[in-house]
């Protein structure tokens, strides 16, 4: 089930169920905006749950973004456009290739995800799909309590007027979250770091042989 342009706000229930760090769900919820300069776009606006046979929620929104994007958006460079994701689960190696190659077709984008819990940290492709997008300059967080607060208030149905109710473990879950997400940022500037000594060790090979 998608929903984009319809009902676009989300039921505390599915806010809470979806965004939990402290339990797992068989699903993925993502809430999603565009701002241009500081103006939300309301018709990219909203939520919504992956198709489980079909497209995962990212692949879903990207599409859309797309779409919108190259036939409404201004390409001059003096507008700058942000996407911010609020993630239920992190981005599977699939969806952080599909937001690379997006982020590549429009450089006046730049995009925030906010994680509530991560997906399957422990394989190898997931962790080189992070990696590679922290290198491209795309911004991977923890959700931490304030992220579930504005979260809240934007996204839920009459949030504005509630107060978000912390669950139990919160603070402990996003320690942990975070602390894999830094862990990986820091190996990714290891790797970039090394490469580019390795091109430059080459080039000076080179010139010393011409
Ligand atoms: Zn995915």
């Amino acid at each position: 089930m998608y929903k984009l342009l319809d009902s676009r706000y989300l039921s505390k229930e599915k806010f809470y169920d979806g965004f939990n760090n402290a339990s797992d769900q068989h699903y993925t919820l993502l809430c999603f905006q565009l701002k241009e300069d500081s103006k939300t776009i309301f018709k990219l606006w909203g939520y919504a749950i992956n198709d489980q046979k079909k497209s995962h929620a990212e692949e879903l929104v990207i599409d859309e973004m797309e779409q919108y994007i190259a036939a409404n958006i201004s390409h001059d460079l003096g507008k700058c456009y942000n996407i911010t994701y609020y993630l239920s689960y992190g981005p599977c190696s699939r969806c952080c290739r599909k937001i690379i190659d997006f982020h590549r077709l429009f450089n006046n984008v730049s995009i925030d995800i906010k994680m509530s819990k991560s997906y399957c940290f422990q394989l190898p492709e997931v962790q080189n799909g992070v990696k590679n997008l922290l290198k491209e300059n795309i911004s991977l967080t923890a959700m931490d309590k304030a992220d579930f607060v504005t979260c809240f208030y934007s996204f839920v149905e009459g949030g504005h007027l509630a107060t978000f109710e912390p669950w139990p473990d919160l603070e402990s879950h996003y320690q942990k979250f975070s602390e894999g997400l830094q862990t990986l940022q820091v190996h990714a500037i290891l790797l970039y770091a090394f490469i580019l000594h390795f091109y430059s060790v080459l080039q000076d090979m080179i010139f010393r042989t011409i």
